[in-house]
């Protein structure tokens, strides 16, 4: 039987450096995938529609709910936010594992309808380097930021909800912080494919030759 892929969702604040871990493990290793999310708000520059987002009308999100055409979707900072059923189901049968990169409440969701969805936690070393992330990314507006420091509080309480948690340390602490978070996610993802569940069919059949 061919095997399934699994399902982890990486979260945390914004400005505790998820995109960019997430970017480094995809770059290292092409056989994980990331789920390309729907959402309202407007593309910031340099991104591409299809390949950050699925940049869509508020209309367009209201009528993929209505089509029941999520896997899990929420409101985030003032925009929508989802992740198409579709890919999901496209990657796991592929057999490939999918990193969906969302908020606390869209893994609560996903974790609900599936018990093998294993949650990464992204955290900061400490409020002052969050900020200070936030503001040199250079992408946002005062007010966003401000929406975005409000709601970290919130988020950081919502991380004893995850299996795992990584801290993201500081890079003029640890100059390959990146680096170390990035591996620091495939080992998680690595431990799980290694899983006696995981391995079932493998021993069972290697089991099966070595009776025979
Ligand atoms: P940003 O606007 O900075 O790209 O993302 C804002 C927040 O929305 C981040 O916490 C990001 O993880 C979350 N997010 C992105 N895509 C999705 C999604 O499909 N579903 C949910 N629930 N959250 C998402």
């Amino acid at each position: 039987m061919a095997k399934r892929g699994r399902l982890f969702v990486i979260s945390g604040p914004a400005g505790a450096g998820k995109s960019e871990i997430v970017k480094t493990v995809l770059k290292k290793h092409p056989d994980v995938k990331l789920s390309v999310s729907c959402t309202t708000r407007a593309p910031r520059p340099g991104e591409v529609d299809g390949v950050s987002y699925h940049f869509v009308t508020e209309e367009r999100f209201r009528q993929l709910i209505d089509e029941g055409a999520f896997y899990e979707w929420a409101h985030v900072h003032q925009n929508h936010y989802g992740t198409l059923k579709s890919a999901v189901r496209k990657e796991l049968d592929a057999g490939n594992d999918l990193i969906l990169e969302i908020d606390v409440q869209g893994c609560l969701q996903a974790m609900a309808q599936d018990p093998t969805v294993t949650g990464i936690f992204i955290c900061p070393p400490s409020r002052e380097n969050l900020e200070q992330r936030l503001r040199h990314r250079g992408t946002e507006t005062e007010e966003s930021i401000r929406v975005r420091l409000g709601n970290v509080a919130k988020e950081v309480a919502a991380a004893y909800q995850y299996h795992y948690v990584i801290i993201h340390q500081d890079w003029a602490v640890q100059p390959n912080a990146l680096e170390i978070a990035a591996d620091q996610v495939y080992a998680i993802m690595t431990a799980r494919r290694l899983e006696l569940d995981s391995q079932r069919d493998f021993l069972d059949g290697l089991n099966a030759s070595l009776q025979a």
